[in-house]
């Protein structure tokens, strides 16, 4: 209790630090999005950079040198699925490791009942329940400030994994506020992943990335760049799991979208 009125008080302090120049025209030459919000949001979203600078600790791998411009690219793109909420800037994560380009990672996988398939992998990014750590690309996090509207962002996929575990469970459901909430999310997210793993077995194209059809948790993670990046789309073929995302998020991405009208 003292200790979160402590942090809630330093918190308190870090938004209302007047915002580096630095920082801001880093943001604003690199990260295409910050430019199409409202106002309230632009400057809720800095007070809310301030925090997660102020608390998260920053390691370059494989040689890679980090610099303004990387924190507050992850920073921005992670604090935009924070606007509008109570948060507790993914509180299970101390850490952000970042490779210059991809990075490989030994791998287990399961292919039958009683066959895995074992080997080395490039990935663009990771995080787990119980790492601590969240590991990005600065090559995939480069280009997912760069264009807000091709559908994949490899930070809103990490750290809505983040937003996954905050209710200490890794199961493609996030913190919801109330019971009906729950029942209509998973009501809704069921019938959908079902749809998306039938659709990736017949080999129909789809919007939402069919590396959701891997589980739950990838399921949540993949609509959540959908949601951000395609909004319009994601709205007009997939209208319920836009609104329970935008029920959870309090925001609706249509209103600051890049996405070409479709
Ligand atoms: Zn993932």
């Amino acid at each position: 209790m003292i200790l979160t009125l402590w942090r809630q008080r330093r918190r308190r302090r870090l938004r209302a630090r007047p915002f580096p120049k630095k920082w801001l025209t880093l943001i604003q030459r690199h990260v295409v999005f910050f430019h199409r919000l409202s106002g309230s949001d632009r400057a809720e979203l800095l007070c809310h950079i301030q925090v997660f600078l102020a608390e998260k600790r920053f390691e370059g791998c494989g040689g890679f040198v980090i610099t303004d411009e990387v924190r507050v690219a992850i920073a921005a793109q992670a604090c935009l699925l924070l606007l509008h909420r109570t948060t507790d800037y993914y509180p299970r994560l101390l850490t952000i490791l970042v490779y210059p380009l991809t990075y490989m990672a030994e791998e287990k996988r399961q292919i039958g009942e009683h066959l895995w398939e074992e080997g080395t992998v490039s990935r663009l990014g990771e995080t787990g329940r119980r790492m601590g750590s969240l590991v990005l690309s600065w090559g995939a996090v480069k280009h997912g400030a760069a264009d807000p509207s091709d559908g994949k962002n490899v930070v809103l996929h990490e750290f809505a994994h983040q937003l996954d575990f905050e209710n200490d469970a890794a199961d493609g459901v996030p913190g919801l506020a109330t019971r009906e909430q729950q029942l209509s999310w998973a009501e809704v997210m069921k019938s959908e992943y079902a749809s998306l793993r039938a659709a990736d077995a017949s080999g129909i194209p789809t919007l939402l990335d069919t590396y959701g059809a891997t589980n739950p948790i990838e399921f949540f993670a993949v609509s959540v760049e959908a949601f951000f990046e395609q909004p319009r789309a994601l709205r007009a073929h997939h209208p319920k799991l836009y609104a329970e995302l935008r029920r959870y998020f309090q925001q609706d991405p249509v209103e600051f979208s890049a996405e070409e009208n479709g």
